[in-house]
C-alpha cells in the first residue's frame, strides 16, 4: 500500500497505539467504487478503503454514517476507526469483520425495525453524503413529500437532464413530481434512521452468525425506503420481512410506494450507468402515474 506510513500514523493516533506497524496489506476484491484492503499489524486487523483524495469527503460521510448507525444499537456495523488523505489518496479505516457466516434472516429483520425506531425531528441529516458515487443532499426538511420531491427524485431527474438521458424520462418525471402527494394522502411517515443503500451486497452475516450492514448512505426518512431497496435486487427472504413486520407493521400502501422509492435508485443507476436502467425508470414512472389517474 503506497500510503502505508500515513495509514499507520492515523491508526496509531486513533487507537492510542504507540508504533502501530503494518505487517501485511492485502488488496481485496468485491467493492463497487473503492480499492479495498485487509490490513494487519500489532495483532489487529482492519478493513481499509482507498480512493482519490478528491473523494475524502465521501469517506468522512461514510464514517459518520456508520457512527450514526452504531448509535441505534440495532444492527452491527463495522466501527469506523479513522479517515485521512496522503499523497493524493483518501483512506477510510474500519474494524475488520469476517463476513460470510450463516445467519438467521429474522434477526436482520428485527434489528432493522429497531434501527428504524430511532427517529429525528425532521427528514434529512446533519450532513450530505453520496449514493453510489452520486451526491446525496440531506438538508433538514419538515415535510417528507417536499424532501422526496426536491432532494431525491427531483435531484436525480435534474441529473438525468444534465446527462442527456432523453426527453421522455424528463417529461414523465415532471408529471410524477406533480402527483407525488397523491401517494401520501393517508400515510405520514416518521423520520426514521435509514441505512439508505440496503441492497443485498451491503448486508451479510459475520462468522458468528450476527447480521451486519455496511456501506450506508444514511439519512432520516421513511423506513419503507430501506425495505423497498431490500426487494430491489433479489430480496432478503420471507423470514426477514415477517420478523420486521412483527416488530413494526408496514402500511398497506407500501406496495405502491415501493416502486416510487426504488425509482430513486433506478434513476441513480440510469445516471451512473445508462443503458437499460433508463427504460426501466420510464416504465416505473408510467406504472406509478397509472396508480394516481
Ligand atoms: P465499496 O464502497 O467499494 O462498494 P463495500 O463497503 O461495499 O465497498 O465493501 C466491499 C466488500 O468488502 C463487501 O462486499 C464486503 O464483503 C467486504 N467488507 C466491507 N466492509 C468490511 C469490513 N469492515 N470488514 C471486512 N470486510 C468488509
Amino acid at each position: 500500500m503506497r500510503i502505508g506510513p500515513a495509514v499507520e500514523g492515523a491508526i496509531a493516533a486513533a487507537t492510542a497505539t504507540k508504533n502501530f506497524k503494518i505487517d501485511s496489506a492485502r488488496p481485496m476484491g468485491g467493492g463497487c467504487i473503492n480499492q479495498a484492503w485487509s490490513l494487519e499489524g500489532n495483532g489487529q486487523r482492519y478493513f481499509v478503503k482507498t480512493n482519490s483524495a478528491q473523494l475524502s469527503d465521501m469517506f468522512e460521510a461514510e464514517a459518520d454514517g456508520l457512527k450514526e448507525l452504531e448509535s441505534a444499537h440495532a444492527l452491527r456495523v463495522p466501527h469506523p476507526v479513522t479517515t485521512g488523505t496522503a499523497q493524493g489518496e483518501a483512506f477510510l479505516v474500519l474494524e475488520f469483520i469476517e463476513m460470510g457466516g450463516q445467519g438467521d434472516p429474522t434477526r436482520m429483520g428485527q434489528a432493522l425495525a429497531e434501527q428504524h425506531r430511532k427517529t429525528a425531528g425532521r427528514f434529512g441529516w446533519s450532513r450530505d453524503n453520496t449514493i453510489g458515487s452520486t451526491p446525496q443532499h440531506n438538508p433538514w426538511t419538515a415535510d417528507w413529500v417536499d424532501f422526496l420531491r426536491t432532494q431525491r427524485l427531483g435531484f436525480q431527474l435534474q441529473l438525468a437532464k444534465k446527462n442527456g438521458l432523453g426527453t421522455k424520462i424528463s417529461s414523465l418525471g415532471e408529471r410524477l413530481l406533480l402527483r407525488l402527494s397523491d401517494f401520501f394522502s393517508a400515510y405520514h411517515p416518521l423520520p426514521s434512521l435509514l441505512h439508505g443503500d440496503l441492497w443485498g451486497g451491503n448486508a451479510a452475516f459475520n462468522n458468528s452468525g450476527e447480521p451486519v450492514v455496511f456501506d450506508p448512505a444514511v439519512y432520516y426518512g421513511d423506513r419503507e425506503t430501506d425495505i423497498a431497496m431490500t426487494e430491489l435486487f433479489g430480496g432478503f427472504g420471507p423470514g426477514f420481512y415477517a420478523a420486521y413486520s412483527e416488530v413494526w407493521q408496514l402500511d398497506p400502501g407500501y406496495k405502491t410506494r415501493k416502486t416510487l422509492y426504488n425509482l430513486y435508485h433506478i434513476l441513480n443507476h440510469a445516471n451512473l450507468f445508462g443503458g437499460g436502467y433508463i427504460a426501466q425508470a420510464e416504465t416505473m414512472i408510467q406504472r406509478l402515474l397509472s396508480e394516481v389517474k
